[in-house]
């Protein structure tokens, strides 16, 4: 069995210390590998290696960090299958989807170094006669990135490349349920000649290695991305360092489907967005808001849509639109989710329970009917292959439940007026508003939560620049 060793200051370092952690595959509920539980001493030098690599890191020019961050991104393309099928083992992930996480990670990373060349600062008009003043983008220093296990390998880049380009030093720990891409991501970068240093894993629980790496006073910047819950820890960890936040949460986002929508448009994006990685991630459609008048024709088609998507053990079959959900717990919170609705008046017109499959957890797909605002169901993160459907009177009430949240990361609207789509992008406060089409953003735009949902953005200019400080200098001739 594999025991993981962190990665820092560019070796694979053995630790004895703390406990070990099993790591599964969730849809054959077996053992798979093994991590270390790293202690504060062990997070303290991944955090000292990044600290003395990052000073010469920042000084070379950006464009020969940008060629660093492409020997990586070549390295991926060339493992691709590989990294697909490590992802799907742990986290249970369709292969073709691994596959395009696989790529789309590639991608990012070229994306991100196409930067190199714009990180710019600016030139202010000066109210003195003969004054210069200058706005430099500098880096912040060394970056812990804190990892959910949903997109695991993705989001080692998304919080990587934006940091590296930049000129800082990252220490990565991941999700204590996706450590395996992780490693092999280390590994990948050992075939590179990165500078020893700039990129590090620690593996191990948030109440010890990720305490451990946002308390550490050498961290200027933690970039966490996760749930809401762990995400206020967290902030209040980090508050003893007053240290640079970015926090990208969970979401609860509604989907609005208007009278005059194109409903098998609707139904099948719904659908997709809902399906995709079995309904784990942060910005699909966790709620439904429908014309009355259209209701019932919507929710025949959506009906059918869930009725024909596949499941089960992503290794054994790659004719699957989804695998399990990440483990017991998860499982557990969704029915129990399911249960309390259908016990306070809501109805499931399809699945509404856990699938037995032998083995995994798995959960069918679901659609419930007459639910209403109150319901936790509709208030929850529920991450799992879960619609709940609001009927609602025209577009101001839509909007005015959609907007009834804590959350406020993504939302969707399906309509064929274009006056409809124009409100919802003035009225709906989320970060991300997609009009007729699925949940899923683009690595140029800038994917940020309002509310609980978080703070600061990833992805894009705006993304990249969270990763910098600005240093404004006046110099008087
Ligand atoms: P989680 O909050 O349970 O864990 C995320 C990470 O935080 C893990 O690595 C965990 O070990 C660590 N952690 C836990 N307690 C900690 C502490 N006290 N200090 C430091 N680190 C700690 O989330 P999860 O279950 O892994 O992921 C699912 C959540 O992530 C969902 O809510 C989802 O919406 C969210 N998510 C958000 C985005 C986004 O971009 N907004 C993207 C993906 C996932």
């Amino acid at each position: 069995m594999t025991l993981h060793q962190n990665f820092i200051g560019g070796r694979f370092i053995p630790t004895d210390a703390g406990d070990r952690i099993d790591v599964f595959n969730p849809a054959r509920d077996s053992k798979i590998s093994e991590i270390p539980d790293t202690t504060a001493e062990g997070v303290a030098e991944a955090v000292a290696a990044a600290t003395a690599a990052q000073r010469a890191w920042e000084k070379l020019p950006p464009i020969q960090r940008a060629g660093h961050l492409r020997q990586i991104s070549a390295k991926i393309r060339d493992n691709a299958e590989e990294i697909a099928r490590v992802i799907s083992e742990e986290q249970g992930k369709i292969l073709p989807l691994a596959r395009v996480e696989a790529a789309f990670t590639a991608d990012y990373i070229d994306y991100m170094a196409e930067w190199a060349r714009r990180i710019e600062g600016e030139i202010l008009p000066s109210d003195r006669p003969g004054e210069n003043i200058f706005l430099f983008r500098q880096p912040v220093g060394v970056v812990a990135g804190i990892l959910p296990w949903n997109f695991p390998f993705f989001l080692i880049a998304r919080k990587m490349a934006p940091a590296l380009i930049t000129g800082n030093a990252i220490v990565i720990k991941p999700s204590e349920e996706t450590p395996n891409n992780a490693a092999l991501f280390a590994r990948l970068v050992t075939e590179t000649d990165l500078p020893e240093g700039i990129f590090n894993i620690v593996y191990g629980r948030g109440a010890t290695t990720g305490k451990a790496l946002t308390t550490n006073p050498d961290v200027r910047m933690v970039s966490f991305t996760g749930s809401v819950e762990t995400g206020s820890r967290i902030m209040a960890d980090a508050a003893q360092n007053i240290c640079k936040m970015n926090l990208e949460l969970g979401g609860k986002a509604p989907a609005i489907v208007t009278a005059d929508a194109d409903l098998d448009l609707a139904a099948r994006a719904i659908t997709q967005s809902r399906v995709l990685n079995t309904g784990q991630v942060c910005n699909a459609a966790e709620r439904v808001y429908v014309d009355r008048t259209v209701a019932a024709a919507f929710t025949e088609k959506l009906v059918a849509a869930m009725k024909a998507v596949r499941y089960g053990d992503p290794l054994a079959s790659e004719d699957l639109d989804m695998g399990p959900i990440i483990n017991r717990a998860g499982l557990d919170k969704i029915d129990t989710l399911v249960k309390s609705a259908i016990g306070g008046g809501a109805e499931a017109v399809l699945g509404g329970k856990p699938a037995d499959l032998g083995a995994g957890s798995h959960y069918e797909p679901t659609v419930l009917v007459n639910c209403r605002q109150d319901m936790e169901i509709i208030r929850k993160e529920t991450f799992g292959p879960v619609l709940p459907i609001v009927e609602v009177d025209g577009l101001d009430e839509a909007i005015e439940r959609a907007n009834d949240t804590t959350y406020g990361l993504t939302s969707s609207i399906y309509t064929t007026n274009i006056g409809a789509a124009l409100r919802a992008a003035n009225e709906l406060r989320f970060g991300e508003t997609y009009v007729n089409r699925e949940n899923f953003e683009a690595m140029q735009g800038f994917h940020a939560g309002r509310g609980k949902s978080g703070i600061g953005g990833a992805d894009g200019k705006h993304g990249l620049l969270e990763y910098t400080e600005t240093h404004v200098v006046y110099i008087q001739n």
